[in-house]
């Protein structure tokens, strides 16, 4: 069996999309973890990955045959300001792998030094955010929301130097693809229009194939990654992730998440949190989330404009058409998502108004979120069962109005309370990657070289939906010392 074998179509578009490059080598790479079935369903050979050569390819030291090298440019809007050129400055393209069932995926080294796009920085990353990275990417996977993955972690044996020394490191991440919007941005602004409509169509055999034989397939793309965002956003809400900066260069054209910088969970509700340490005006707060995707989706538009069938002046209110769609796709896929956390099976036009009642207890209350439907789910059985979390959260008198409409509202339902329970407990996490968790075992690796915590964490994560009471100490908030009110983009 070939270890691992690619096809790189990426490399196959013009030198305009990207940067052909040497890789750095790092001193002493030494594997932290990798990721079995992940390997296993890009079809790469799991002794093989964790050999030495293996470890070479996670480390950016050796490159297998038949990979090609590159760091792709883009552009972006980073909190609302326009940068012409960006680029991958800390990452590059080992290439592209499929598997069995036919589906590409990009491998990519993250923290690997230097590319023609670092504008000054040193391309490297820090121990921190690998894991961090690591930790969170693995846990939306496991949430079933959309999301570029982590297949391995190693550190180089080289020193980073950020606000103090630290150990450097490298993430492999695994991605449908890395086409931002940021990516047409930057053909648009620099009129390359032949590029534009090649990247197009590339997008569109690559993520969207059902929209070529549409005549205005350049809208039909736009309208399928609008219906995509609008759904990716809505599963975030509704876990209470908050991305922390959602910039354009960080919004993928297949719908994945990305870029797991200053992102964290809310543990209170609050509609306005905020984690990031650079988000200082909250840009980029939970509440915000879905008009941001929207902005960001109205750049997209505007890039495609040069490209559209028809003559301007039609094109450009096509355009505006489609994008108006992304307000009411947002809620449909909100409603339609929230509907089961709440345990319902049917629609009922009140259940937005149910659904928003509750946040408001939330928010008032400063409940946490996790754990507010997870109590939820417990209490909509008969027997309240003794895997629950009444010992971590239960609800004030504040919602027992809102309980009795729920009840009402449940009775309601041609379900039984087995099934209803069944439903709750299996889209209400109980373990999600919560952000004191997530200091304390970065912590342990970066400053007693100990990855036992990390690791296990990593285990914990990977069945959110299954209490086990061993596990408990995981799906508890922080105490007040312990809360993480700021992250950092670990630059
Ligand atoms: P991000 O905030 O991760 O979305 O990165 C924004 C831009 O800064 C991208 O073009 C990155 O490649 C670049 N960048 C971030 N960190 C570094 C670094 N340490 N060295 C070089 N470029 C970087
Ligand atoms: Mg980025």
């Amino acid at each position: 069996m070939t270890p691992i074998s690619f096809d790189n179509s990426y490399g196959r578009l013009s030198e305009r999309f990207y940067s052909r490059i040497k890789t750095n080598y790092v001193s002493r790479p030494q594997l932290i973890r990798f990721n079995q079935e992940l390997a296993a369903d890009l079809g790469i050979d799991a002794e093989w990955l964790t050999s030495k050569k293996g470890i070479g390819m996670l480390s950016g030291n050796l490159m297998p045959s038949g990979s090609d090298p590159l760091a792709s440019v883009y552009a972006g809007h980073q909190f609302g300001h326009y940068v012409p050129r960006l680029g991958d400055g800390r990452t590059m393209l080992v290439g592209e792998v499929m598997t069995e069932q036919c589906e590409r995926y990009d491998v990519q080294l993250k923290g690997s030094g230097p590319t023609p796009y670092s504008r000054g920085g040193d391309g490297r990353s820090p121990l921190g955010p690998v894991l961090r990275e690591y930790i969170v990417s693995e846990a939306m996977h496991e949430l079933d929301i959309p999301t570029t993955r982590a297949l391995g972690a190693v550190l180089t044996g080289d020193k980073v130097m950020r606000e103090k020394e630290l150990p450097g490191a490298i993430l492999t991440r695994v991605a449908r693809s890395h086409i931002r919007v940021g990516t047409h941005q930057y053909f648009a602004a620099y009129g390359d229009l032949e590029s534009l409509a090649n990247l197009s169509e590339y997008v569109i055999d690559r993520h969207y194939p059902e929209v070529k034989d549409s005549d205005e397939h350049v809208l039909s793309m736009l309208e399928s990654v609008i219906a995509k965002q609008a759904d990716l956003i809505a599963s975030w809400q509704l876990v209470g992730f908050v991305h922390g900066v959602m910039n354009t260069d960080n919004m993928l054209l297949s719908g994945e998440t990305i870029d797991y910088g200053p992102c964290a969970f809310i543990d209170g509700y609050n509609e306005h949190a905020v984690y990031s340490s650079i988000d200082r005006g909250g840009r980029y707060a939970y509440r915000n989330q879905p008009g941001v995707c929207h902005w960001n989706l109205g750049c997209l538009a505007q890039s495609l404009l040069p490209i559209l069938v028809k003559g301007k002046e039609g094109a450009s209110e096509d355009l505006e058409d489609t994008l108006n769609l992304f307000p009411d796709l947002y809620l449909k896929f909100y409603i339609n998502r929230a509907r089961p956390k709440f345990g319902f099976v049917s629609k009922e036009k009140d259940d937005l108004s149910l659904v928003e009642d509750w946040f408001k207890i939330l928010g008032d209350e400063k409940d946490d979120f996790t754990l507010a439907f997870r109590r939820l789910s417990d209490i909509s059985g008969n027997d309240d069962a003794a895997d629950n979390v009444a010992d971590l959260f239960e609800f004030s008198a504040e919602y027992q109005n809102w309980i009795s409409r729920w009840e009402d509202r449940c009775s309601r339902e041609d379900i039984s309370l087995k099934e209803r329970q069944t439903l709750m407990y299996s889209v209400n996490p109980i373990y999600i990657p919560r952000n004191h968790i997530v200091e304390r075992v970065i912590d342990s690796a970066t400053e007693n070289d100990d990855y036992g915590p990390f690791n296990d964490f990593v285990d914990v994560l990977s069945s959110p939906y299954t209490y086990r009471s061993e596990f408990v100490n995981y799906a508890r908030p922080p105490k007040d010392e312990e809360i993480v009110t700021k992250t950092f983009c670990g630059t």
